[in-house]
Protein backbone atom coordinates (compact mmCIF):
# COMPACT_ATOMS: atom_id res chain seq x y z
CA UNK A 1 0.00 0.00 0.00
CA UNK A 2 1.69 3.32 -0.98
CA UNK A 3 0.97 6.88 0.98
CA UNK A 4 1.33 10.29 0.05
CA UNK A 5 2.22 12.76 2.64
CA UNK A 6 1.62 15.41 -0.20
CA UNK A 7 2.85 18.89 -0.78
CA UNK A 8 4.83 19.75 2.56
CA UNK A 9 7.96 21.23 3.47
CA UNK A 10 10.97 18.69 3.41
CA UNK A 11 13.50 19.40 5.49
CA UNK A 12 15.49 16.20 4.88
CA UNK A 13 17.40 15.54 7.90
CA UNK A 14 20.74 16.86 5.89
CA UNK A 15 20.99 20.20 6.78
CA UNK A 16 20.72 21.23 3.04
CA UNK A 17 18.12 23.61 2.30
CA UNK A 18 14.46 23.22 2.12
CA UNK A 19 12.01 21.63 -1.09
CA UNK A 20 8.34 21.69 -1.67
CA UNK A 21 7.91 17.98 -2.50
CA UNK A 22 5.24 15.17 -2.18
CA UNK A 23 6.57 12.35 0.14
CA UNK A 24 5.34 8.82 -1.41
CA UNK A 25 5.78 5.98 1.08
CA UNK A 26 6.13 2.07 0.21
CA UNK A 27 5.17 0.05 3.54
CA UNK A 28 7.81 0.91 6.02
CA UNK A 29 10.27 3.07 3.58
CA UNK A 30 10.48 6.09 1.97
CA UNK A 31 10.34 5.33 -1.80
CA UNK A 32 10.47 8.54 -3.62
CA UNK A 33 10.02 12.37 -3.30
CA UNK A 34 8.49 13.98 -6.24
CA UNK A 35 7.65 17.57 -7.39
CA UNK A 36 3.92 18.49 -6.00
CA UNK A 37 1.26 19.14 -7.88
CA UNK A 38 1.70 15.33 -10.28
CA UNK A 39 -1.28 12.65 -9.98
CA UNK A 40 -1.36 10.13 -6.86
CA UNK A 41 -3.38 7.22 -8.72
CA UNK A 42 -4.52 5.35 -6.13
CA UNK A 43 -2.41 5.98 -3.27
CA UNK A 44 -3.53 6.82 0.17
CA UNK A 45 -2.80 10.92 -0.07
CA UNK A 46 -2.05 12.73 3.70
CA UNK A 47 -3.00 16.61 3.05
CA UNK A 48 0.52 17.96 4.29
CA UNK A 49 -0.82 21.48 3.56
CA UNK A 50 2.61 23.31 2.97
CA UNK A 51 3.50 22.07 6.34
CA UNK A 52 7.35 20.62 7.55
CA UNK A 53 8.07 17.37 7.22
CA UNK A 54 11.07 16.13 8.35
CA UNK A 55 13.02 12.71 9.89
CA UNK A 56 11.44 11.81 13.10
CA UNK A 57 13.48 13.09 15.57
CA UNK A 58 16.15 11.89 17.80
CA UNK A 59 16.25 11.97 21.86
CA UNK A 60 19.97 11.35 22.48
CA UNK A 61 20.21 11.83 25.80
CA UNK A 62 16.79 9.92 27.48
CA UNK A 63 16.43 7.84 30.42
CA UNK A 64 13.24 6.02 29.55
CA UNK A 65 14.50 3.02 30.13
CA UNK A 66 11.39 0.93 31.81
CA UNK A 67 8.84 2.81 29.58
CA UNK A 68 8.19 -0.12 27.39
CA UNK A 69 7.34 -2.04 30.47
CA UNK A 70 5.07 0.39 32.19
CA UNK A 71 1.39 -0.05 32.47
CA UNK A 72 0.65 3.10 30.46
CA UNK A 73 2.41 3.89 27.40
CA UNK A 74 4.77 6.62 28.22
CA UNK A 75 3.84 9.11 25.04
CA UNK A 76 6.09 12.00 26.64
CA UNK A 77 8.91 11.71 23.68
CA UNK A 78 6.41 10.64 20.72
CA UNK A 79 4.37 13.55 21.16
CA UNK A 80 7.23 15.73 20.57
CA UNK A 81 7.89 13.91 17.38
CA UNK A 82 10.80 11.90 18.62
CA UNK A 83 10.87 8.37 17.46
CA UNK A 84 13.76 6.96 18.65
CA UNK A 85 15.76 7.31 22.15
CA UNK A 86 19.18 6.95 23.18
CA UNK A 87 18.28 5.15 26.73
CA UNK A 88 21.04 3.82 29.34
CA UNK A 89 22.62 7.27 29.84
CA UNK A 90 24.69 8.37 32.68
CA UNK A 91 26.15 4.93 34.06
CA UNK A 92 22.50 3.72 34.37
CA UNK A 93 20.73 0.97 32.41
CA UNK A 94 18.67 -1.52 33.86
CA UNK A 95 21.01 -4.48 35.33
CA UNK A 96 19.51 -6.39 38.31
CA UNK A 97 21.10 -8.74 40.59
CA UNK A 98 21.26 -12.03 39.03
CA UNK A 99 20.58 -10.62 35.29
CA UNK A 100 23.15 -10.26 32.37
CA UNK A 101 23.42 -7.14 30.85
CA UNK A 102 21.89 -8.79 27.52
CA UNK A 103 18.72 -9.57 29.18
CA UNK A 104 17.67 -6.05 29.22
CA UNK A 105 18.02 -6.15 25.40
CA UNK A 106 15.81 -9.09 24.84
CA UNK A 107 13.37 -8.10 26.93
CA UNK A 108 13.53 -5.23 25.06
CA UNK A 109 12.52 -6.91 22.03
CA UNK A 110 9.08 -8.51 23.56
CA UNK A 111 7.92 -4.92 24.88
CA UNK A 112 5.86 -2.40 23.62
CA UNK A 113 7.71 0.59 23.27
CA UNK A 114 6.43 3.51 21.49
CA UNK A 115 9.22 5.19 20.34
CA UNK A 116 12.28 3.20 19.01
CA UNK A 117 15.14 2.62 21.59
CA UNK A 118 18.39 2.32 20.78
CA UNK A 119 20.25 1.16 24.49
CA UNK A 120 23.71 1.83 25.66
CA UNK A 121 25.44 -0.11 28.63
CA UNK A 122 25.53 1.60 32.13
CA UNK A 123 28.93 1.67 33.61
CA UNK A 124 27.51 2.33 37.01
CA UNK A 125 25.48 -0.28 36.75
CA UNK A 126 27.44 -2.87 35.60
CA UNK A 127 29.93 -1.89 38.00
CA UNK A 128 27.15 -2.54 40.52
CA UNK A 129 26.53 -5.68 39.26
CA UNK A 130 30.00 -6.72 39.67
CA UNK A 131 31.24 -5.15 42.33
CA UNK A 132 28.15 -4.05 44.77
CA UNK A 133 28.93 -0.22 45.89
CA UNK A 134 32.47 -1.18 46.70
CA UNK A 135 34.21 2.39 46.75
CA UNK A 136 37.77 1.00 45.83
CA UNK A 137 39.51 -0.03 41.68
CA UNK A 138 37.86 -3.18 40.49
CA UNK A 139 40.38 -6.62 40.83
CA UNK A 140 41.99 -8.36 38.03
CA UNK A 141 38.69 -10.81 37.89
CA UNK A 142 36.40 -7.94 38.52
CA UNK A 143 37.90 -5.75 35.51
CA UNK A 144 37.91 -8.96 33.38
CA UNK A 145 34.15 -9.64 33.82
CA UNK A 146 33.26 -6.07 33.54
CA UNK A 147 34.71 -6.04 30.34
CA UNK A 148 33.64 -9.26 28.68
CA UNK A 149 29.86 -8.49 29.51
CA UNK A 150 30.62 -4.94 27.71
CA UNK A 151 31.55 -6.69 24.77
CA UNK A 152 28.70 -9.63 24.47
CA UNK A 153 26.71 -6.63 25.10
CA UNK A 154 27.99 -5.07 22.15
CA UNK A 155 27.37 -8.46 20.81
CA UNK A 156 23.81 -8.42 21.28
CA UNK A 157 23.33 -4.79 19.72
CA UNK A 158 23.90 -2.22 22.27
CA UNK A 159 25.54 1.17 20.54
CA UNK A 160 27.51 1.09 23.65
CA UNK A 161 28.81 2.74 26.89
CA UNK A 162 27.75 5.33 29.59
CA UNK A 163 28.93 6.26 32.81
CA UNK A 164 27.94 8.79 35.19
CA UNK A 165 31.24 9.56 37.06
CA UNK A 166 29.35 12.18 39.31
CA UNK A 167 27.11 9.01 40.87
CA UNK A 168 28.16 6.27 43.06
CA UNK A 169 29.34 3.81 42.40
CA UNK A 170 30.60 5.61 38.61
CA UNK A 171 32.14 8.36 40.82
CA UNK A 172 34.77 5.52 42.26
CA UNK A 173 35.89 4.91 38.99
CA UNK A 174 39.04 6.15 37.76
CA UNK A 175 39.46 6.90 34.05
CA UNK A 176 41.69 3.95 33.43
CA UNK A 177 38.75 1.72 34.43
CA UNK A 178 36.91 3.20 31.66
CA UNK A 179 39.79 3.28 29.22
CA UNK A 180 40.30 -0.47 30.57
CA UNK A 181 36.88 -1.04 29.43
CA UNK A 182 37.23 0.60 26.05
CA UNK A 183 40.38 -0.01 25.04
CA UNK A 184 40.46 -2.11 21.52
CA UNK A 185 37.02 -2.03 20.77
CA UNK A 186 37.16 1.26 18.58
CA UNK A 187 36.81 -0.46 15.11
CA UNK A 188 32.85 -1.44 15.76
CA UNK A 189 30.12 1.06 16.06
CA UNK A 190 30.75 2.07 19.75
CA UNK A 191 29.41 5.43 21.54
CA UNK A 192 31.41 6.25 24.78
CA UNK A 193 28.52 8.75 26.56
CA UNK A 194 29.51 10.04 29.85
CA UNK A 195 27.80 12.48 32.77
CA UNK A 196 31.08 13.43 33.65
CA UNK A 197 32.57 13.70 37.39
CA UNK A 198 32.39 16.85 37.58
CA UNK A 199 30.09 20.14 35.91
CA UNK A 200 30.87 23.04 38.46
CA UNK A 201 33.98 23.66 40.03
CA UNK A 202 36.02 21.26 38.03
CA UNK A 203 34.44 21.16 35.00
CA UNK A 204 37.73 21.60 32.68
CA UNK A 205 39.24 19.09 34.46
CA UNK A 206 36.31 16.98 34.28
CA UNK A 207 36.33 17.42 30.52
CA UNK A 208 39.90 17.03 29.74
CA UNK A 209 39.25 13.26 31.78
CA UNK A 210 36.80 12.63 29.35
CA UNK A 211 38.34 13.81 26.06
CA UNK A 212 41.80 11.33 27.37
CA UNK A 213 39.52 8.77 27.30
CA UNK A 214 38.99 9.29 23.88
CA UNK A 215 42.15 10.25 22.76
CA UNK A 216 43.40 6.73 24.30
CA UNK A 217 41.06 4.29 22.95
CA UNK A 218 39.93 5.96 19.66
CA UNK A 219 36.17 5.75 20.65
CA UNK A 220 33.57 7.82 19.68
CA UNK A 221 32.40 10.28 22.39
CA UNK A 222 29.29 11.90 23.47
CA UNK A 223 29.45 14.72 26.61
CA UNK A 224 25.98 14.02 28.16
CA UNK A 225 23.97 17.44 28.87
CA UNK A 226 26.95 19.70 28.58
CA UNK A 227 26.58 22.44 31.34
CA UNK A 228 28.22 24.86 33.67
CA UNK A 229 26.67 23.96 37.31
CA UNK A 230 26.70 26.63 39.74
CA UNK A 231 26.50 29.83 39.70
CA UNK A 232 30.52 30.64 40.19
CA UNK A 233 31.34 28.78 37.13
CA UNK A 234 28.79 30.39 34.46
CA UNK A 235 30.98 31.06 31.83
CA UNK A 236 33.24 28.07 31.50
CA UNK A 237 31.63 26.34 28.76
CA UNK A 238 34.11 29.14 26.82
CA UNK A 239 37.02 26.84 27.75
CA UNK A 240 35.27 23.54 27.69
CA UNK A 241 34.43 24.58 23.76
CA UNK A 242 38.12 25.71 23.18
CA UNK A 243 38.95 22.29 24.32
CA UNK A 244 36.83 19.77 22.98
CA UNK A 245 37.52 21.96 19.38
CA UNK A 246 41.26 21.72 20.21
CA UNK A 247 40.47 17.71 20.42
CA UNK A 248 38.48 17.80 17.26
CA UNK A 249 41.95 18.94 15.64
CA UNK A 250 43.43 16.03 16.59
CA UNK A 251 40.95 13.63 15.39
CA UNK A 252 39.00 13.03 18.16
CA UNK A 253 35.61 11.85 17.60
CA UNK A 254 33.44 14.47 20.37
CA UNK A 255 29.56 15.40 20.13
CA UNK A 256 27.36 16.71 22.54
CA UNK A 257 23.84 17.80 23.40
CA UNK A 258 21.73 19.74 25.68
CA UNK A 259 18.52 20.41 26.94
CA UNK A 260 16.57 23.78 25.79
CA UNK A 261 16.76 24.72 29.90
CA UNK A 262 18.72 26.76 32.69
CA UNK A 263 17.93 23.94 34.86
CA UNK A 264 18.92 20.48 35.67
CA UNK A 265 16.90 17.40 37.23
CA UNK A 266 18.61 14.61 39.77
CA UNK A 267 18.56 12.85 42.61
CA UNK A 268 18.43 15.01 45.98
CA UNK A 269 21.08 12.42 47.22
CA UNK A 270 23.48 13.55 44.34
CA UNK A 271 23.77 16.65 46.41
CA UNK A 272 26.00 13.71 48.94
CA UNK A 273 29.73 13.35 48.94
CA UNK A 274 30.37 10.54 46.92
CA UNK A 275 31.42 8.51 50.43
CA UNK A 276 28.58 9.02 51.80
CA UNK A 277 26.45 6.77 49.37
CA UNK A 278 29.35 3.73 49.75
CA UNK A 279 27.80 0.27 50.50
CA UNK A 280 23.78 1.31 49.36
CA UNK A 281 20.82 2.92 50.97
CA UNK A 282 20.92 1.73 54.11
CA UNK A 283 24.65 2.75 54.92
CA UNK A 284 23.93 6.06 53.74
CA UNK A 285 20.80 6.63 56.21
CA UNK A 286 22.97 5.24 59.13
CA UNK A 287 25.39 7.99 58.12
CA UNK A 288 22.46 10.46 57.82
CA UNK A 289 21.16 9.67 61.32
CA UNK A 290 24.68 9.61 63.11
CA UNK A 291 25.39 12.78 64.70
CA UNK A 292 29.08 13.41 63.76
CA UNK A 293 29.18 11.91 60.74
CA UNK A 294 26.01 14.16 60.02
CA UNK A 295 27.96 16.77 61.08
CA UNK A 296 30.88 16.37 58.45
CA UNK A 297 28.53 16.12 55.68
CA UNK A 298 26.95 19.07 56.44
CA UNK A 299 30.28 20.84 56.61
CA UNK A 300 31.51 18.80 53.18
CA UNK A 301 27.86 20.00 51.53
CA UNK A 302 27.72 23.45 52.30
CA UNK A 303 31.88 24.52 52.83
CA UNK A 304 33.76 22.05 50.18
CA UNK A 305 37.37 21.90 50.82
CA UNK A 306 38.82 24.36 48.03
CA UNK A 307 40.79 21.11 46.68
CA UNK A 308 37.67 19.08 46.79
CA UNK A 309 37.50 17.19 43.69
CA UNK A 310 33.55 16.81 44.68
CA UNK A 311 31.32 19.10 42.62
CA UNK A 312 28.76 20.11 45.70
CA UNK A 313 25.47 21.52 44.15
CA UNK A 314 24.62 22.61 47.50
CA UNK A 315 27.55 25.06 47.88
CA UNK A 316 27.15 26.38 44.73
CA UNK A 317 23.50 26.72 44.01
CA UNK A 318 22.31 27.03 46.70
CA UNK A 319 19.42 25.66 48.53
CA UNK A 320 17.15 27.88 47.19
CA UNK A 321 17.64 26.96 44.10
CA UNK A 322 16.72 23.47 44.07
CA UNK A 323 12.90 22.20 44.22
CA UNK A 324 11.66 19.45 45.23
CA UNK A 325 9.96 17.41 42.34
CA UNK A 326 9.23 13.68 43.58
CA UNK A 327 8.90 12.81 47.21
CA UNK A 328 7.59 9.21 46.90
CA UNK A 329 6.56 9.76 50.18
CA UNK A 330 3.34 10.78 49.94
CA UNK A 331 4.49 13.97 47.14
CA UNK A 332 5.47 16.53 50.25
CA UNK A 333 7.05 19.11 49.21
CA UNK A 334 6.87 18.94 45.85
CA UNK A 335 7.05 22.62 44.20
CA UNK A 336 9.09 24.35 47.18
CA UNK A 337 12.40 25.03 47.26
CA UNK A 338 14.71 22.89 50.03
CA UNK A 339 15.17 26.12 51.61
CA UNK A 340 11.13 26.41 51.88
CA UNK A 341 11.18 22.62 52.88
CA UNK A 342 12.99 23.14 55.48
CA UNK A 343 11.65 26.54 56.92
CA UNK A 344 8.22 24.98 57.00
CA UNK A 345 9.57 22.33 59.45
CA UNK A 346 11.52 24.73 61.19
CA UNK A 347 14.69 22.85 60.16
CA UNK A 348 17.86 24.32 58.76
CA UNK A 349 18.46 23.86 55.40
CA UNK A 350 21.26 21.42 55.63
CA UNK A 351 18.28 19.28 57.81
CA UNK A 352 15.70 19.77 55.79
CA UNK A 353 17.17 18.14 53.05
CA UNK A 354 17.90 15.26 55.34
CA UNK A 355 14.32 14.85 56.68
CA UNK A 356 13.85 14.83 52.77
CA UNK A 357 16.57 12.59 52.03
CA UNK A 358 15.13 10.06 55.06
CA UNK A 359 11.20 10.20 54.52
CA UNK A 360 11.73 9.37 50.95
CA UNK A 361 14.77 6.65 51.56
CA UNK A 362 16.78 8.78 49.56
CA UNK A 363 14.21 8.76 46.30
CA UNK A 364 13.71 12.38 46.20
CA UNK A 365 14.45 14.64 42.98
CA UNK A 366 14.41 17.38 42.48
CA UNK A 367 14.98 20.40 39.56
CA UNK A 368 17.94 22.57 40.00
CA UNK A 369 18.05 26.58 38.32
CA UNK A 370 21.86 26.09 38.41
CA UNK A 371 22.71 27.42 34.42
CA UNK A 372 23.23 30.19 32.85
CA UNK A 373 21.27 31.48 29.31
CA UNK A 374 25.06 32.08 27.93
CA UNK A 375 26.07 28.94 28.60
CA UNK A 376 23.65 27.29 27.15
CA UNK A 377 23.52 29.09 24.15
CA UNK A 378 27.43 28.53 23.52
CA UNK A 379 26.60 25.39 23.86
CA UNK A 380 24.28 25.31 21.53
CA UNK A 381 25.71 26.82 18.90
CA UNK A 382 28.24 23.81 18.35
CA UNK A 383 27.81 22.16 15.42
CA UNK A 384 27.85 19.02 16.89
CA UNK A 385 25.50 19.32 19.52
CA UNK A 386 22.83 17.10 19.03
CA UNK A 387 19.24 17.51 21.54
CA UNK A 388 18.35 15.52 24.64
CA UNK A 389 16.00 15.56 27.13
CA UNK A 390 17.64 13.86 29.54
CA UNK A 391 13.74 12.79 30.82
CA UNK A 392 12.65 10.45 33.26
CA UNK A 393 9.30 9.20 33.10
CA UNK A 394 8.55 8.79 36.90
CA UNK A 395 5.57 8.80 38.88
CA UNK A 396 2.28 10.44 36.83
CA UNK A 397 1.84 12.35 40.56
CA UNK A 398 5.63 14.09 40.85
CA UNK A 399 6.40 17.33 38.77
CA UNK A 400 9.18 16.69 36.85
CA UNK A 401 11.34 18.98 34.84
CA UNK A 402 9.30 19.97 31.74
CA UNK A 403 12.07 18.86 29.78
CA UNK A 404 10.67 15.70 29.49
CA UNK A 405 7.13 16.66 27.67
CA UNK A 406 9.06 19.96 25.77
CA UNK A 407 12.43 19.76 25.11
CA UNK A 408 12.26 18.95 20.95
CA UNK A 409 9.27 22.06 20.23
CA UNK A 410 10.66 24.28 22.90
CA UNK A 411 14.41 24.01 21.08
CA UNK A 412 12.47 25.40 17.64
CA UNK A 413 10.63 28.16 19.12
CA UNK A 414 13.13 29.78 21.35
CA UNK A 415 16.36 29.04 19.55
CA UNK A 416 14.89 28.84 15.76
CA UNK A 417 11.61 31.14 15.57
CA UNK A 418 12.15 33.22 18.04
CA UNK A 419 15.71 33.88 18.49
CA UNK A 420 17.20 33.01 15.34
CA UNK A 421 20.51 31.27 16.59
CA UNK A 422 19.35 28.09 15.03
CA UNK A 423 18.36 28.29 10.85
CA UNK A 424 15.73 25.62 10.52
CA UNK A 425 17.49 23.22 8.20
CA UNK A 426 20.19 23.08 11.30
CA UNK A 427 18.58 22.23 13.75
CA UNK A 428 16.61 19.73 12.33
CA UNK A 429 19.93 18.20 11.46
CA UNK A 430 20.94 18.30 14.77
CA UNK A 431 17.66 16.23 15.74
CA UNK A 432 17.50 13.98 13.45
CA UNK A 433 20.35 13.50 10.63
CA UNK A 434 23.50 14.35 12.56
CA UNK A 435 22.69 12.32 15.53
CA UNK A 436 21.80 9.07 13.56
CA UNK A 437 25.33 9.01 12.25
CA UNK A 438 27.33 9.63 15.28
CA UNK A 439 25.10 7.02 16.86
CA UNK A 440 25.65 4.79 13.99
CA UNK A 441 21.45 4.57 14.30
CA UNK A 442 20.87 2.58 11.04
CA UNK A 443 18.19 3.76 8.34
CA UNK A 444 16.78 6.74 9.99
CA UNK A 445 17.29 10.55 10.40
CA UNK A 446 16.96 11.43 6.84
CA UNK A 447 13.75 12.09 4.21
CA UNK A 448 15.29 10.71 1.70
CA UNK A 449 14.28 7.30 -0.93
CA UNK A 450 15.07 3.85 1.17
CA UNK A 451 15.25 5.33 4.56
CA UNK A 452 13.17 4.15 7.49
CA UNK A 453 9.97 6.51 7.19
CA UNK A 454 10.28 7.70 10.84
CA UNK A 455 7.99 10.95 10.29
CA UNK A 456 6.85 14.33 11.78
CA UNK A 457 4.61 16.61 10.31
CA UNK A 458 5.11 19.63 11.91
CA UNK A 459 3.73 23.06 12.03
CA UNK A 460 6.52 25.73 11.99
CA UNK A 461 4.55 28.80 13.04
CA UNK A 462 2.31 26.75 16.26
CA UNK A 463 5.42 23.85 16.93
CA UNK A 464 6.21 25.06 20.65
CA UNK A 465 6.16 23.57 24.60
CA UNK A 466 3.49 24.67 26.97
CA UNK A 467 4.97 22.26 29.65
CA UNK A 468 6.33 24.60 32.35
CA UNK A 469 7.82 24.01 36.09
CA UNK A 470 4.31 24.13 37.47
CA UNK A 471 2.82 22.25 34.85
CA UNK A 472 5.10 19.90 33.77
CA UNK A 473 2.53 17.44 31.75
CA UNK A 474 0.84 19.06 28.98
CA UNK A 475 1.67 18.02 25.80
CA UNK A 476 3.72 20.28 23.26
CA UNK A 477 1.84 22.28 19.81
CA UNK A 478 2.10 22.05 16.26
CA UNK A 479 3.04 18.42 15.81
CA UNK A 480 0.65 17.80 13.42
CA UNK A 481 1.86 13.72 12.48
CA UNK A 482 4.09 11.05 13.35
CA UNK A 483 4.94 7.97 11.55
CA UNK A 484 7.00 5.19 12.60
CA UNK A 485 8.15 2.65 9.70
CA UNK A 486 5.42 4.13 7.35
CA UNK A 487 2.71 3.82 9.98
CA UNK A 488 1.07 6.63 11.41
CA UNK A 489 1.11 7.05 15.45
CA UNK A 490 0.01 10.46 15.94
CA UNK A 491 -2.51 12.43 14.23
CA UNK A 492 -3.00 16.21 15.55
CA UNK A 493 -1.21 16.17 18.32
CA UNK A 494 -3.14 13.27 19.65
CA UNK A 495 -1.17 9.60 20.02
CA UNK A 496 -3.24 6.83 18.05
CA UNK A 497 -3.01 4.12 20.29
CA UNK A 498 -0.51 1.50 19.02
CA UNK A 499 3.00 1.58 20.35
CA UNK A 500 5.04 0.52 17.34
CA UNK A 501 8.77 1.10 18.41
CA UNK A 502 11.70 -1.16 17.94
CA UNK A 503 14.91 -2.24 19.57
CA UNK A 504 17.19 -0.92 17.03
CA UNK A 505 21.17 -2.24 16.52
CA UNK A 506 23.64 -0.15 15.21
CA UNK A 507 24.24 -0.20 11.74
CA UNK A 508 27.78 -1.91 10.67
ZN1 LIG B 1 23.24 12.77 33.66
Amino acid sequence: MRTVIANVTVLDGSGGPSRASDVWLDGERIDHLAAPGLSHGRATVVAGDGLVLAPGFIDVHSHADRSPFANEPDTTKLLQGITTEVVGNCGSSPLDADDHPTSYLTALDRARSVTNLAPLLGHGSLRRRVMGMAGRAPRAQEARTMRAWLEQSLDAGAFGLSSGLFYAPGSYADADELAALLEGLASRPLIYASHIRNEGSRLVEAVDEFLAVGRQTHTALQLSHHKAAGLPNWGRTAETLRHIHAARADGVVVAMDAYPYTASSTSVSANLPGWVLEGGVDAALERLAHPATRDRIRRECEDPALDSEWESMVAATGYDRMVVAWNPAGGTGQGQTLAQYARERHLSPFDGMVHLLQESRLAATMVAHSMDEGDLVRVLQDPECWIGTDGVLGSRSARPHPRLTGTFPRVWREFVVKRHLLAPEEAIRRMTGGPATHFSIPERGRVAPGWVADLVLMDPDRLADTSTFDQPWTPPEGVVGVWMAGRRAVADGRYLGTAMGRRLTPAR
